[in-house]
């Protein structure tokens, strides 16, 4: 039942979602002169914007850079929108230090190797225009060297423009005329509805549907878990799909390992510190070159269903390592990811292992059965795995010599991992120019989209891209939003 309009207020840009791309494209829009009201569902702004590790690609000869997102993108991404994206990117390093910022290459460009792998570049150099990739650049701050310090730039410069911010605000509705325009919004604070008019526009930048189970089971065919912000629910799809916007990129995700443990409700990001670990599945075989394995294509790598059982083999997955890989370093990365708030890992894994989190056996048999797998199927496994390390080579996956570390000090360790989303990929369609279109590919006039919500990634996500993505979309729904014609 809909609530009693109580209020109503009068912008000409309305953003909906203070996170980095709402951001981005309210500082834009207020530099070209729009007056800017931004409304945001949580207690505070950042989103998974500041959740996040803050790496942001850049990419070099445009060419170049083109040919290989076309590749990754497979078809499902035009062209135009590839281009755009790339031209506009190269203005994001110096558009961030225009704002006040610090930028420098990021830190995970040289990082000793931890497992799976981030892709500092493009993931193989072989693929079609690989040169064209440059860099990962971050901003630089005093707080952290995650996303929160891209965050802390942008929401000083919303406030030194004195944008004003509605939190605790959800958008539930946009407002069209007779022909379909979107002239504003309605959302709801404290239990009352606003209505939002927007003279030029609304711009639509609320994230995805990492905490929405039923849309992942319609449009991802199985249950991710989340490792970002919580707002995520899928409101931003919601809202298009009500005004009439086509979308893509709906079985698109960037997804990570992730363990589930007691008290808290997301996951927390998994990550291994050196190379003596494998992973098994639910019938404690091997499956993947774990050393080899990017850390965001999880979500391609569970997808294989019994349809006998309807089970998934892989969902959930199991680490495996050694005494000698538990004190190398945390088997976790809760430095980043909504977990960042809640909980500090510990450095030799001593802490989770007591609490129950990482389970133990003297032998391969003693943790299979703590970890509720084949006992006789995880010693063979094992075993096959230590013969390979003892011949350097991995006949069944392809595993380097150099990586090839037998599990050989007990006891061992395990823990199930489950398929964790950094973002989804999808939502409404947009065009070069940030235009949400309609089922029939035209602009809904009055509305633009920008970050992951209807993000140009689709299934090959190279990683750090979002961000690139943030920035450039953000700024060019800004720039275009300002840019339309005053509505009475
Ligand atoms: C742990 C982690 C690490 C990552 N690391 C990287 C990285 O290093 N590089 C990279 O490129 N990408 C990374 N990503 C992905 C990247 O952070 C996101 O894709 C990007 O920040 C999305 O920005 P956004 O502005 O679209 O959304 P957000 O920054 O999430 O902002 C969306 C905002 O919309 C709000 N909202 C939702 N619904 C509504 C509503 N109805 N009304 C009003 N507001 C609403 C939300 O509360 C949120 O504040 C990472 C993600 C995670 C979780």
């Amino acid at each position: 039942m809909s609530k009693a309009l109580v209020s109503s207020r009068e912008t000409d840009v309305a953003v909906v979602g203070y996170g980095g791309a709402g951001a981005v494209a309210a500082i834009t829009a207020a530099d070209l002169g729009a007056k800017v009201l931004i409304v945001e569902k949580a207690v505070a702004g950042g989103g998974n914007t500041r959740l996040s590790a803050g790496s942001v690609r850049t990419f070099g000869a445009v060419e170049r850079a083109v040919e290989h997102i076309a590749f990754l993108c497979g078809g499902a991404t035009g062209p135009d929108v590839i281009e755009t994206l790339v031209r506009e990117s190269h203005d994001n390093e110096p558009w961030l230090r225009s704002l006040g910022g610090e930028v420098v290459v990021d830190p995970l460009q040289a990082a000793p190797a931890s497992y799976p792998v981030y892709p500092t570049g493009a993931a193989s150099p072989e693929q079609p225009g690989a040169d064209g990739v440059g860099p990962r650049l971050r901003v630089k701050g005093e707080i952290t060297a995650n996303g929160r310090d891209l965050w802390e730039l942008l929401d000083r410069n919303v406030d030194e423009r004195c944008i004003p911010v509605l939190f605790e605000c959800p958008a539930v509705r946009l407002l069209r005329d007779g022909d379909g325009a979107v002239t504003g919004l309605t959302a709801r604070r404290g239990g009352e509805e606003i209505a939002i008019q927007a003279r030029k526009a609304v711009i639509l930048a609320c994230g995805g549907y990492e905490w929405d189970p039923d849309m992942q089971l319609q449009f991802l065919g199985q249950r991710f878990w989340s490792l970002g912000a919580s707002g995520h629910t899928g409101d931003g799809i919601r809202l298009a799909l009500d005004a009439g916007a086509a979308l893509w990129h709906m079985n698109a995700v960037a997804a990570g390992f992730g363990y589930r443990v007691d008290g808290f409700d997301g996951a927390v990001i998994h990550a291994m510190p050196g190379p003596g670990f494998i992973y098994v599945d639910r019938n404690a075989r091997r499956f993947v070159d774990e050393t080899a394995m990017d850390a965001h294509a999880v979500g391609s790598l569970v997808t294989e269903l019994d349809l006998e059982t309807m089970e998934r083999p892989r969902v959930p997955c199991f680490v495996v390592f050694d005494e000698a890989t538990r004190k190398v370093g945390p088997v976790a990365n809760t430095g980043r990811g909504a977990v960042a708030e809640h909980y500090r890992w510990s450095d030799d894994n001593a802490a989770e292992v007591k609490k129950g989190w990482i389970k133990t056996g003297a032998t391969p048999a003693a943790l299979a059965a703590a970890l509720g797998l084949d006992p006789a199927a995880l010693e063979r496994t094992v075993g096959e795995y230590n013969r390979a390390c003892a011949q350097g080579r991995d006949e069944a996956l392809g595993r380097t010599p150099d990586t090839l570390r037998p599990l050989e000090h007990p006891p061992l360790y395990g823990a199930a991992l489950w398929p964790s989303l950094f973002n989804t990929q999808g939502g409404p369609r947009r065009n070069a120019r940030a235009q949400v279109l309609n089922a029939w590919g035209h602009p809904i006039q009055g509305l633009y989209g920008a970050g992951e919500l209807g993000s140009m990634w689709s299934q090959n996500y190279p990683g750090a891209s979002n961000l690139t993505e943030v920035l450039a979309f953000g700024r060019i729904a800004g720039r275009n939003a300002a840019g339309e014609l005053r509505r009475a």
